[in-house]
């Protein structure tokens, strides 16, 4: 298996009908670079930049940040890099910040919240980002964005570093785009909105999922009480597939689901053509791309949501379909 998967590394991932998916990696250390190489993965679709924190044994200072972030553009060279801005809180706790506490650590003070309240922190991120991505293309997103609002603020901050740094003469990304991750279901309702403002959206399916369901994406007990490919689901994804596509703004998929070859091929059926992964992941999923037929697939997932009023999960569905591939 792991031998066939090396020699897909150079095999573009066309689908059958001719539909070019992008495979992306996820990554947050600079060990994880080394898999883009191997695995022949178009580019980084998520960076997770609060690796480097969580590592660190005390906040990494902004030339530390900066030499990680120029590090990361000299591995990946050419391809496409997605840096997500400090997504910390939650279940990712820094050693040497205070502990907070709170009774609901997931709806508490975490990720792009902290980034407006405390804009220093933020602020000593981009522009460590914007030094480092000097005369390349940058794509920075933010995290648990849950109002339009949020997205335009932080993106007002972006704004006033990049004139800090034009004033000193730094030189600039000589392209910088702006995303938002949707992981809160309450921009499941802003959709147009934020496509609109935002450059590129991203799915975070494993909070969006968390939050959408009510369940905890750690706590085993209530893991499988759920099935992401169950209807209320389908209908989340497509939402965001069909608007973000009809906006022409460009959408990935980098929570987990991405990565498993059954999941991915739904996500393309819903109109997805990008998924960011782990490395292991790119392997299979280009197989099942290779194998798959789009319009097949567009179709059974149109023809089973039809149907599925009763919220059942398309799984046994899409199973059967594959196995017919
Ligand atoms: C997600 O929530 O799906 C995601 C990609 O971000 P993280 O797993 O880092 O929260
Ligand atoms: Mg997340």
């Amino acid at each position: 298996r792991q031998e066939q998967y090396r020699a897909l590394r150079d095999v573009p991932a066309t689908t059958r009908d001719g539909v070019r998916i992008g495979l992306h990696l996820n990554a947050g250390l600079l060990v994880d670079l080394t898999h883009l190489q191997e695995t022949g993965a178009e580019g980084i679709g998520l960076f997770r930049t609060e690796l480097q924190f969580m590592v660190a044994q005390r906040m990494p200072s902004a030339a530390e940040q900066q030499a990680l972030y120029r590090a990361v553009f000299a591995a990946t060279g050419d391809k496409p890099v997605t840096i997500r801005t400090l997504d910390i809180g939650g279940d990712k706790i820094l050693p040497y910040m205070r502990k907070l506490e709170e009774e609901n650590p997931a709806l508490g003070w975490r990720a792009i919240r902290i980034g407006l309240d405390r804009p220093a922190l933020l602020r000593v991120q981009l522009r460590a980002l914007l030094k480092a991505a000097g005369g390349h293309p940058l794509k920075i997103m933010f995290p648990m964005v849950a109002t339009v609002d949020e997205f335009v603020r932080a993106k007002a901050i972006v704004d006033r570093e990049k004139a800090h740094l034009r004033r000193h003469n730094h030189p600039l990304p000589s392209e910088c785009r702006l995303g938002a991750m949707i992981e809160v279901p309450s921009l499941l309702f802003q959709i147009d909105e934020i496509a609109q403002v935002a450059d590129f959206l991203s799915v975070g399916s494993n909070d969006l999922m968390q939050f959408l369901f009510a369940v905890d994406r750690e706590n085993r007990r209530v893991a499988d009480r759920f099935d992401p490919l169950c209807a209320a689901a389908v209908r989340a994804f497509r939402l965001i597939a069909e608007r973000a596509n009809a906006a022409g703004c460009p959408v990935t998929v980098c929570g987990e689901i991405g990565g498993r070859p059954l999941e991915a091929m739904a996500l393309i059926g819903m109109g997805f053509r990008d998924l960011s992964m782990s490395p292991a992941s790119i392997g299979p999923v280009k197989a099942m791309v290779l194998s798959l037929d789009v319009a097949a697939i567009t179709e059974l997932i149109e023809t089973e949501m039809a149907r599925a009023s009763d919220g059942v999960s398309l799984r046994p569905a899409l199973t059967a379909f594959a196995k017919a591939q």
